[in-house]
Formats: C-alpha cells, structure tokens, sequence
C-alpha cells in the first residue's frame, strides 16, 4: 500500500466549525495548503453563498461537496433539495453529499421510509442533471437508520444508483455514492461494494472509529486514533478507479472541536499522510 497523495486532502468545515467561521476556515485552508474543501449549507448561507464561491476561487480551492441534501423523510424536502443543487451548482461542488433522512414522523416503518427515500431521489434527479450536480447518496452507520439516515450500506445505496441512473454505471454518474469510511468500515461486503461502485465513488470521507465511542454523532477520532484500517479502504478506492479527494470529515464534541483549529489542520495533514 503506497502512501496518500497529499494534495488530496481536503477538509469537510465541520471539523473546525466550533473554532472558525466559514471565511477562516477557507483562509485557513489555504494557510496550510490544503486544495480541497467541503462546506455545510448553513456556513455557506451565513458567510453568503456568492462570497464563499468567490472565496474558494481566490485560494483555488476545489470544492469537493456542498453538506448537505437530502431528509426525503422530512418535511419541505423538495423545495429544500432544490435550493441545495443550486447553491452546489453556484459553488462548483463536485457532489452534493446526501443523508436521506431517517424514518416518516411517528412511524416505525423502516420498508416505507426507504420507499419514499427511493421516490424523492427519482423526482429530484432529473433537476440535478440538469443543473449538472452529482449526487451523492452516503449510506450512515445502522446507529443512525432511525433519525438521519435509512440507507445505511453501499450495496443499498448502489442499488438505488443503478435502478434510477442506469447509465451512470459506465461513467459521469448523476446519481452515486460518498463512501465515509466511518460509517461503512464495519461491512463484510465493503470490498466487493467498493469494487461495484466503480465511477460512481463521488467522495470519499474519512476519520477513525474511536473505542469506545462516547457519543452516536459527535465522538469522531482523528485518523490513526481508532480502529478502522483506513489504509486498506483507501486502497479498495483507488483500485475500484477513484482518484479525488480525500475528505476529512470530523465531528468531535470533546476533543477536536475544543482545540487550536490551525492545530487541528496541521494534525489532519499529518495523519492524512501517515495513518490513510
Ligand atoms: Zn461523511
């Protein structure tokens, strides 16, 4: 296993968004030299969705997804995953990253919820060709199916890509996959997943699974601090033909979010090189 390409790291803002706000966090980027960045929707509206394009352009960043779209389950969905295509469209993101909601409003029908996940996916589809922004389904960890996400395995995931983008399989898919290695590190099929996705691997995420984990949502680990093999799914990807980002994703309550940010920045490029 060769080592990472450093010029492949690119920071997800949510790793340092207790310390920085949004122009920091870009400015910050570029201090350290890192060439991707992917921003939550809700610094963008904040900082202001034109001057974070401006911003990104300036530093010469490349924006490696818009977090996020999707909560089919939820309420306004439509109209709210219609204004994510366009501020990804606006931002040049390469994907915007899709957590699909969880279960419907006091229901426990989990075979419903994907159905609908399912149906919303093929309604708004058509506007994201259009607009020419990929998306990026993110299958979450099974901890999550009920509140954030009921796709919770690539194979899920690349099921649904192949049913409403069929041709997407032979290339410039409008419809595939963020792999998060947090979420999906755990999976008996992940090599063979991996390998089906092919072209269809728009993102890929990474951190470390921490034992034990504190918190469902907010104890992500820096790389090398936990248990997943990251260096081997790495090499899943890049042998399944993926040669983007690689995009540090980290939501850490207790420890990353209480430290130095240029600390923080300095920690993921060191560990992206040595623990990834
Ligand atoms: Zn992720």
């Amino acid at each position: 296993m060769g080592a990472p390409d450093p010029s492949r790291l690119s920071l997800n803002t949510a790793t340092v968004r207790k310390q920085w706000k949004l122009a920091q966090i870009l400015d910050g980027c570029a201090r350290h030299g890192i060439r991707g960045v992917a921003p939550w929707r809700d610094q963008v509206q904040e900082f202001g969705l034109d001057q974070t394009a401006r911003l990104a352009k300036t530093h010469g960043l490349t924006v490696t997804g818009l977090c996020r779209g999707g909560f089919f389950t939820g309420k306004n969905w439509l109209e709210d995953n219609r204004r994510a295509i366009a501020e990804a469209h606006v931002l040049g993101a390469q994907c915007l990253v899709l957590v699909v909601g969880g279960l419907l409003f006091e229901s426990k029908n989990l075979v419903r919820a994907r159905e609908v996940v399912r149906e919303s996916l093929q309604e708004i589809l058509p506007e994201a060709r259009q607009a020419g922004v990929p998306l990026a389904i993110e299958p979450l960890h099974p901890m999550q199916a009920a509140e954030r996400a009921c796709i919770n395995t690539l194979e899920q995931a690349l099921d649904l890509c192949d049913a409403l983008d069929p041709g997407g399989s032979r290339g410039a898919p409008a419809l595939g996959v963020a792999v998060d290695a947090y979420h999906v590190w755990w999976d008996p099929k992940l090599e063979a997943q991996i390998q089906r996705a092919g072209s269809r691997i728009l993102a890929y995420h990474i951190c470390d699974w921490l034992v034990p984990t504190r918190d469902l949502l907010n104890d992500r680990g820096m790389m090398g601090d936990g248990v997943i093999d990251l260096p081997r799914i790495r090499c899943w990807v890049e042998a399944a033909g993926y040669a983007g980002f690689h995009e540090v994703e980290i939501f850490s309550e207790l420890d990353w979010w209480r430290k130095n940010p240029d600390d923080v920045l300095a920690t993921c490029k060191q560990r992206h090189r040595e623990c990834s």
